[in-house]
């Protein structure tokens, strides 16, 4: 295929800047309320066993109220008999305890027992959608816009009592409410449809009263996530270790305190708002149920007086209304909970269903025995930035050559590291690996052929084994001792009582171990060099806080573990690089000099510089550091002389 026709990948983080793609990707479709019910309901409605459980207890539950309604006609009906006599009142009052307790007992059992099976269905979208945050396109972090958008996906799966797995709680609770609503209605509308129709038209009004409030927070959603993004952001960075130090060095809880006061203000502004609306409301369904009372009470009043009904039929009624009402209040608050959750659920939704990985690309690199790298008038600023780090820049790296990337702070290395990883891709200009344009192949055939040490580089809570290994799954043990070893790690890891299984970090477990800074970056070493078909060695800084000692054995290492790999070396300490073929100078976002050391240093321009300051610098601490010990050692001797002199008889010492 020539490379005219390679469909290029598509990295959405550039396009999604725009706020109409943005939705486009985000919101392609409007869920209807009886869409998404069908879609939430079709996992529950495979499982027989839950099925079965939703009407057993729709029914135990339904019947209860309308028991409640019974047991006062009958009680009240032997009360009033000139035959009644307390056996049979305490043999119907006893009755209907067993039957009360009895149909209770299997209904808070049936709701309680398959709680989990509800909380497991949960979690399973909730890795789905993790997944989907951990793959898409790394670029998409740096647009703020984007991730207050998509802030909104979590919260329909962070409850077992609220969002989806609420939804399906509640919808199982309200076939019991639907079966009591049923029944009540059909007992009074035995004196008087009237009642029942205005149940109804009462749900509705207060469904649809719920339903706009619901509307109103849900519209205002997006600031609110902002808020909340911000302050969670804020309190997961105050209660962060590793910025403790310079939390308590430098003060900075002030600042934190000014800026947590400031979005407390606003979240509780927004809360206020709310809770208004909510009250204006809601007043107005109290008001319309009591209504309903008003009326049936008239309505049954009026027949017991024309003697239309009996005294115990007229208690039966009356009790029935008040639970009738009662469980209206719950059905409609009930539809308006879903309603509202699955409006959230909508945002979840909308999430696990956009693509937001980078996709495509049909070029395929011919890697043969080794890799050429070829930079190619290559361009490139950050998502919504306006400044341009690379600028035209060109740079050639044969197979198997390693070069060493230098430069001052900021002048762009990591970055160039990103899109030579295709993280990220160039905004102009070409990469070629052996000639093909990484922006036309695939992700996932670009990344395995890179071991890639960053600067930070914080291990995750998992064991050493897993972490040099990136996976949890046929992990090959001895090679990771072999990468531990070389990295300069194993000492330390042989020392743990689990050795490679030892988990770090102690997040999830008290037995993690805390690596210092310069172990985590061996550590990292040791995860890139465990990845034995990678073709290209990327070291950014990899020994940035490694102490002398280790840092020499990694040169000397290094040499080895390199062999047959292009290499790219990102160093700081220019005399580190002196084990590559050579030297890439980056300034103004373009490779200003290259050469050997020798070559860069006959130049004389700012990598000679860089250098002459450098060599300066540890010049003067090897000789101050020479001065320091022969003054040591000349005090010391003196001190020792002195100490000697003590402890021999006079005159001795002159001998
Ligand atoms: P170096 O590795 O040479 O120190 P970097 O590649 O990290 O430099 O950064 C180069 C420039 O790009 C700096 O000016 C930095 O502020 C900017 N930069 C780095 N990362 C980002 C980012 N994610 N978004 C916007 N600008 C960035």
């Amino acid at each position: 295929m020539s490379e005219v026709e390679q469909q290029q990948r598509v990295n959405p983080a550039f396009d999604l800047l725009d706020e109409d793609k943005r939705r486009a990707v985000l919101r392609p479709r409007q869920y209807t309320l009886p869409y998404m019910l069908r879609f939430i309901s079709s996992p529950v409605l495979k499982s027989r066993r839950i099925v079965l459980a939703g009407l057993g207890y729709a029914v135990s539950s339904g019947l209860l109220p309308v028991l409640a309604s019974f047991i006062v006609y009958y009680l009240t009906m032997i009360l009033q008999s000139p035959a009644g006599d307390l056996e049979t009142l305490l043999l119907y009052a006893g009755g209907y305890a067993v039957l009360f307790i009895i149909l209770s007992v299997l209904a808070t059992n049936l709701l309680n027992r398959n709680y989990n099976f509800f909380m497991e269905l949960r979690i399973g979208y909730m890795n789905q959608a993790l997944r989907r945050y951990m793959l898409m396109d790394l670029g998409l972090f740096e647009n703020s816009a984007f991730l207050d958008e998509i802030g909104k996906w979590s919260w329909a799966l962070s409850s077992n009592n609220a969002g989806l797995e609420g939804t399906w709680h509640k919808l199982f609770e309200l076939g019991g409410t639907a079966v009591s609503v049923l029944l009540l209605g059909l007992l009074l509308s035995w004196q008087s449809p009237v009642i029942m129709l205005a149940g109804i038209a009462f749900v509705i009004v207060y469904y649809f009263i719920q339903a706009n409030i619901a509307r109103y927070k849900y519209e205002r959603r997006e600031e609110q996530v902002r808020l909340a993004r911000r302050l969670g952001r804020l309190s997961d960075l105050a209660a962060d270790f590793r910025y403790g130090k310079d939390m308590r060095l430098f003060r900075i809880y002030g600042l934190f305190r000014s800026a947590f006061d400031s979005l407390t203000v606003s979240f509780e502004k927004f809360l206020r708002l709310f809770h208004a609306r909510e009250f204006q409301l809601s007043f107005a369904g109290s008001l319309s149920l009591l209504l309903i009372d008003v009326v049936s009470f008239f309505i049954l009043s009026s027949n017991l007086v024309a003697g239309a009904i009996t005294l115990p039929q007229f208690l039966m009624l009356i009790t029935a209304v008040t639970l009738f009402g009662q469980q209206m209040l719950v059905l409609a608050e009930g539809f308006a909970y879903v309603k509202r959750d699955m409006l959230y659920f909508a945002d979840t939704m909308s999430f696990l269903q956009a693509d937001l990985r980078t996709s495509g690309g049909s070029g395929q690199i011919n890697i043969g025995d080794g890799i050429e790298i070829e930079f190619e008038q290559v361009s490139f600023s950050y998502p919504g930035a306006d400044q341009q780090v690379l600028t035209d820049l060109n740079l050639k790296i044969g197979k198997g050559e390693k070069v060493a990337l230098v430069g001052v702070n900021g002048a762009g290395k990591t970055t160039l590291v990103k899109l030579l990883t295709g993280l990220y891709q160039p905004t102009q200009g070409r990469i070629l690996f052996n000639g093909t344009d990484i922006s036309t192949v695939p992700q996932q055939e670009l990344f395995p052929l890179f071991s890639v040490v960053f600067q930070e580089c914080e291990p995750l809570a998992l064991t050493v084994a897993e972490i040099v290994a990136g996976t949890d799954e046929g992990i090959d043990r001895e090679r990771v001792v072999a990468a531990l070893k070389a990295a300069g790690l194993w000492d330390k890891v042989s020392t743990f009582p689990q050795g490679i299984d030892q988990p770090l970090l102690k997040y999830v477990t008290d037995e993690g171990k805390i690596l210092s800074g310069g172990e985590n970056q061996k550590l990292a070493i040791a995860r890139a060099l465990y990845r034995k078909d990678s073709r290209v060695m990327v070291l950014d800084e990899p020994t940035a806080s490694l102490d002398a000692l280790a840092e020499t054995k990694i040169y000397q290492d290094l040499e080895r573990i390199l062999a047959g790999r292009t290499a790219f070396f990102i160093s700081h300490r220019l005399a580190s690089t002196r084990f590559c073929d050579r030297i890439a100078l980056l300034d103004g976002g373009r490779i200003k000099e290259q050469g050997t050391h020798e070559e860069l240093m006959a130049l004389g321009g700012l990598y000679r510089e860089m250098f002459t300051a450098q060599s300066k610098y540890y010049r003067e601490r090897e000789q101050n550091s020479k001065q320091r010990s022969e003054q040591n050692s000349e005090r010391r001797a003196e001190r020792n002389g002195k100490r000697l002199a003590e402890q021999l008889p006079n005159g001795e010492l002159g001998r």
